[in-house]
């Protein structure tokens, strides 16, 4: 016999099956010993009194062995020979297009411009010890995208986009562990996403799709393009159509390149941080618009406060409660101020993408276990609060980022070493005397944010801290250090594309993707896109 319960019960017995049976049985009057396996269905933290209780939907196999149904697996068959369709960027966008080209029976070429998730972190440890970020390698750009070294969070807002468990069901497939299935804030680690990003990579190849690392986009082929006066390639007055992507292969560490050229439609999933990519479609005159992005700080707690505060106990989270998760938003003079990428038991880590930035963002491993927890603390910035709107430039929000980031390496002396402010004297005005320890490996500085941070955001960011610490006792607190500076919330620019059909409005068969085109904000919503936009590319195809 099968039966599913929905139950309220103490961590403990969440956290130990052998407690979860007892109680079970006591509960429902049977034998303990009839109960052959529980499987946790949903799974949520209830912390909103002082007595924390965990909501559980089980089913519990009586007399029966459980049945190996943990996640549902889709097909891939074999797609060589196939029409194939380049995806530009192997990120959660790009790598979920590749994987559905494949169930629908087309051949993906992936291009990825940085290294596969294993030589990239190579690359990501060589930012700490030279205080350099290599422009090609580096916590955005490699197999996996910006999503590979992260927490994993995998939860998103936005249900409407379409069918977020087929993605969560993709990655236990892949080997992520089912648990992600069952919780309601579902998380990966970093330390176990490379394997998955991996195993993803390997089911492309194994069916027959293409998979290009070191190979770096570098136009578009479009027919019924044009040159320009200064030798541009730009958009004609007619249809214009894409049939393939000229691409750079970076021989590194060697400067040396070569240039090759794929053919087939495009799914355009470059991520938030490719700048050239937004340059060089400016330039080609491919329509695309500036868009609002949030910006802010990296905001840093010793996770022993965040756990003593959220689970309102002294003693913490105990031996059965994970890292305590926050979320805070309110609205300060018309724009919203709010956390965001909480990192539990995580760390800041520097995620520039070019040598002369500063750009900070966080992780966690699985198990959520350093001593801090840090979040994203930014402030909504619209195009028109920059004040050049009239210009009609789509790059003006990318631009003021990049300065912005500039500023911060500036004043982080020039290295990776992050000007920093302890929180309350931030709220105070005052400079930081010194700066507590932080998980920030590349370093800190002192630096007075409140004075050199665009007044737009440090004002907002100073009462939307005030109003944090009215609601959450012990949150306002100079134990909290903020690390700037967090630019890359989202896509600063919007790759225009039809409704119906994804397609770009103008050019035909190209189809713009996932986060970097504006159209995703996270992992699982850019692999919903992927999909989708592959879906896309098969009905272009008439496949
Ligand atoms: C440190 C960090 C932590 C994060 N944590 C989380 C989290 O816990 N949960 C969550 O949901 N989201 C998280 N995010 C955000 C999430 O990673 C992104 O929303 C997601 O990766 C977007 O997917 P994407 O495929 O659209 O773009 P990306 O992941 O940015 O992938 C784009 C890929 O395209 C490649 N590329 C760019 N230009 C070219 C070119 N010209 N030619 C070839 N390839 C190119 C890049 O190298 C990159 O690999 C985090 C981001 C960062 C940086």
């Amino acid at each position: 016999m099968i039966n599913e319960y929905q139950i309220r019960v103490a961590p403990e017995v969440a956290a130990q099956e052998d407690r979860l049976k007892a109680y079970l049985a006591d509960e429902q009057g049977f034998d303990a010993r009839t109960i052959y396996g529980v499987r946790i269905l949903k799974r949520s933290i209830d912390a909103r009194q002082r007595q924390i209780y965990v909501n559980l939907k089980v089913r519990v196999y009586i007399n029966e062995e459980p049945q190996d149904d943990a996640y549902q697996r889709t097909d891939y068959p074999n797609v060589e020979g196939k029409p194939q369709v380049i995806v530009v960027g192997a990120g959660p966008g790009g790598l979920f297009a590749a994987l559905r080209l494949i169930e629908l029976g087309l051949r993906p070429i992936v291009l990825e411009r940085g290294k596969n998730v294993h030589d990239r972190k190579k690359d990501l440890a060589m930012i700490t010890k030279t205080q350099k970020v290599d422009g090609e390698s580096n916590y955005c750009f490699g197999e996996g995208g910006a999503g590979a070294y992260s927490d994993g969070k995998l939860y998103t807002r936005s249900k409407k986009r379409g069918n977020t468990d087929k993605i969560l069901n993709v990655f236990c497939q892949h080997g992520a562990s089912t648990a992600i299935l069952a919780d309601a804030h579902p998380h990966i680690g970093t330390d176990r996403l490379p394997q998955v990003i991996e195993a993803m990579r390997n089911t492309i190849i194994n069916c027959g799709g293409e998979v290009h690392f070191q190979t770096k986009m570098s136009r578009l082929i479009i027919s019924g393009e044009r040159l320009g006066v200064s030798g541009e390639r730009i958009l004609g007055g007619g249809e214009t159509k894409v049939v393939g992507v000229e691409a750079e292969v970076i021989s590194h560490p060697s400067p040396l390149t070569t240039n090759i050229s794929f053919f087939g439609p495009v799914i355009l999933a470059t991520g938030h941080s490719a700048r050239d990519v937004y340059r060089y479609l400016a330039e080609a005159k491919v329509e695309i618009e500036a868009k609002g992005i949030a910006v802010g700080v990296r905001l840093e707690h010793p996770s022993q406060l965040i756990d003593q505060i959220q689970y309102h106990s002294k003693q913490g989270r105990g031996k059965y409660l994970p890292a305590a998760e926050y979320s805070m938003v309110t609205q300060v003079d018309d724009r919203g101020v709010y956390s965001f990428c909480m990192c539990p038991g995580g760390f800041v880590i520097p995620a520039a993408t070019d040598k002369q930035q500063i750009v900070v963002n966080g992780m966690s491993p699985a198990n959520r276990g350093t001593a801090w927890s840090n979040s994203g603390m930014v402030v909504e910035v619209r195009p028109e609060d920059l004040g050049n709107e009239e210009s009609g430039d789509p790059l003006s929000v990318m631009r003021f980022q990049e300065e912005l980031e500039k500023m911060c390496w500036q004043q982080g002396n020039m290295k990776q070493t992050a000007p920093a402010q302890r929180m309350a004297d931030f709220v105070n005005g005052k400079l930081s005397y010194d700066l507590p320890k932080s998980s920030y490996a590349p370093g800190l500085i002192s630096s007075p944010l409140h004075f050199w941070l665009p007044k737009m955001i440090s004002h907002r960011l100073k009462e939307g801290f005030k109003t944090f610490g009215r609601h959450a006792h012990g949150f306002l607190t100079n134990e909290a250090v903020m690390i700037a500076v967090e630019t890359r919330t989202s896509s600063p620019v919007r790759i225009i594309r039809d409704k119906e059909t994804l397609q770009h409005v103008r050019v035909q068969g190209l189809f713009p993707c996932g986060e970097g085109a504006g159209y995703a904000g996270g992992i699982v919503s850019a692999g919903v896109d992927g999909e989708r936009c592959a879906e896309a590319a098969a009905a272009y195809l008439n496949h």
